[in-house]
């Protein structure tokens, strides 16, 4: 059979599994988090225990080598719940373990994954600068090599998971010396948390993901061994594209969930509410609205899985990823929208969970390149003439 639509035994078990952790052990707390802006230890070591973390990882690292259409599963069902635990979950694997488990040298690999993989300790990317966020080859922090030592001077800004008390260590991409052609020699160095040198400040007033850890890095004169490399000199930048590309499927599955729950929120409002003595979603223009709003998702769910199942059968999906980030992320716009709107006036008050996924949304858009970075992305793979730029 060419085409096949069925998750296997394995991957169902798993999203009940996940689902019944997500109901029962983060949607009785994550308002509470959210209100405090409280990142949860607990919760992020519960994934660990369920094998959440490391997914694409083997399991002499420590992984549960589930592949990685479980992982966005997973990422799914938390995100239907909370963004803020799905952040911590997203982040942690795409870009905080994906490149040490693709880049490292053993001796890194099994240093890191482990507690990485256990939700005991959380690794971050750093590449977002105060001054080159989309423009993430414009980074102005550099490292030299003295002796036998890296010297890292400059900073990063919104790095997730890096400040937290179980942060250990963070990617950072650094300019190390210039090219041949002139251009800047991009590597990605291991830095951990605690180096004298590397400050990291938990930054705080976000309007989404509230319960999720994000930082601001300062690295002054920061000297690391030069065997903290992460793979070869001079190929950051590659590592960074392709740490990307796997981070948007993770976003494109957060958008997934997150507008498949506020979908539940709004149909089953739509059936509780009365209204001219009849339930809200009984008018046709809502019962229209809830029709196109599982439309979208299921759009969406084709979307993403399929871009999952080229990167899972190894074959180039970079297109699909972007395609998959952006759909599913303006997708989750529109149904948060509308799931607002059929909740009326309660639908703004905390009280009613629809509120945090109108607010959460809005990172999707932003966060891992934004809507407007995947259209160049696409723009180039269709071959667009010029740069799309
Ligand atoms: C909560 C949170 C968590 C994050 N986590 C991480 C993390 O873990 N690691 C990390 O490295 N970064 C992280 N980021 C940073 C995030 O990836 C950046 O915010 C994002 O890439 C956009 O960069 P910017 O904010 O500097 O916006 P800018 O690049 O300044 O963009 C501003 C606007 O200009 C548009 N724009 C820019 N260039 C173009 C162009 N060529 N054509 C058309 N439009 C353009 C953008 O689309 C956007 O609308 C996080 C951000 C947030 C808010």
């Amino acid at each position: 059979m060419a085409l096949n639509f069925d998750l296997t035994d394995e991957q169902q078990m798993l999203r009940k599994m996940v689902r019944n952790f997500a109901e029962k052990e983060i949607a009785p707390i994550a308002q509470e988090l959210d209100d405090k802006e409280e990142f949860s230890y607990t919760l992020t070591k519960r994934m660990g225990d369920l094998g959440l973390f490391g997914p694409f990882v083997s399991e002499e690292y420590g992984g549960s080598n589930v592949g990685y259409i479980s992982y966005i599963i997973a990422t799914e069902e938390i995100a239907r719940i909370d963004g803020s635990q799905a952040a911590t979950l997203a982040a942690g694997n795409s870009l905080g373990i994906s490149p040490i488990y693709y880049y490292g040298n053993e001796e890194q690999k099994r240093r890191w994954l482990p507690d990485l993989c256990a939700g005991k300790a959380l690794s971050s990317f750093g590449l977002t600068e105060p001054n080159a966020g989309s423009d993430a080859g414009a980074s102005k922090t550099a490292a030299t090599l003295e002796r036998e030592e890296w010297v890292i001077n400059g900073s990063k800004i919104f790095i997730t998971n890096s400040t937290a008390d179980i942060s250990r260590v963070c990617v950072v991409q650094a300019v190390t010396g210039k090219s041949e052609d002139g251009k800047n020699e991009i590597s990605c160095i291991l830095v951990p948390n605690g180096t004298p040198g590397f400050e990291a400040k938990a930054m705080h007033g976000k309007m989404v993901w509230r319960a999720s850890n994000t930082g601001e890095l300062y690295f002054k004169d920061c000297r690391v061994p030069k065997e903290n490399l992460l793979g070869r000199r001079g190929d950051g930048f590659h590592q960074m594209l392709a740490t990307l590309d796997g981070g948007r499927l993770s976003i494109g599955a957060m958008g997934l969930g997150g507008a498949q729950g506020a979908f539940e929120l709004a149909l089953k409002y739509s059936k509780e509410r009365e209204q001219f003595s009849r339930p809200i979603g009984s008018f046709q223009v809502n019962a229209f609205k809830l029709a196109d709003m599982a439309t979208e998702i299921e759009l969406a769910r084709l979307l993403l899985y399929k871009a999952c199942w080229l990167c899972e059968n190894h074959r180039p999906f970079s297109k699909e990823a972007a395609m998959a980030k952006m759909f599913c992320s303006e997708m989750y716009h529109r149904v948060a929208n509308q799931a607002v709107q059929l909740h009326g006036g309660y639908g703004l008050m905390k009280e009613y969970p629809v509120e945090r996924h109108y607010r959460n949304q809005k990172l999707l858009d932003i966060g891992e390149g934004t809507s407007e970075v995947q259209r160049i992305v696409i723009a180039r793979h269709i071959g667009v003439p010029g740069r799309a730029m």
